[in-house]
């Protein structure tokens, strides 16, 4: 695995995990006080808290997302061999498909798939 795809997948835990813990067990409630005779203490919900939590959620999101695109993400360099270089390959038996891989013979003009060879 490449460097890139371990930082893609630790920010993709990261963020996954975050924002679960955030969903459910951020506790957004305050203790109120009892303020008079008869009115029992309770917990409510607290905007600030609440608006914290919201924000945690998003940034942890954006984090998911990212660390799935870096985790993706094929650097040009590796995939020198592979597809989706863009031209197709020549090869001394064919030409190489960059959508499929399929190789097809050099004369051909259209791949299996429907790419057309230049
Ligand atoms: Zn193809």
């Amino acid at each position: 695995m490449k460097l890139i795809q371990r930082i893609g997948l630790a920010a993709m835990a990261a963020g996954v995990f975050g924002a679960i813990w955030l969903a459910l067990f951020f506790d957004i409630s305050i203790q109120v006080e009892p303020g008079k005779i008869g009115q029992p203490e309770k917990r409510v919900a607290n905007i600030d808290l609440m608006s914290q939590r919201q924000s945690g959620l998003i940034v942890c999101g954006i984090v998911a997302v990212v660390g799935t695109i870096l985790f993706v993400a094929n650097p040009k360099i590796e995939t020198r061999q592979g597809p989706s270089s863009g031209a197709a390959m020549r090869l001394p038996g064919g030409q190489q498909c960059p959508r499929c891989g399929l190789i097809s013979p050099p004369t051909a003009k259209r791949c299996d798939c429907g790419f057309t060879f230049l």
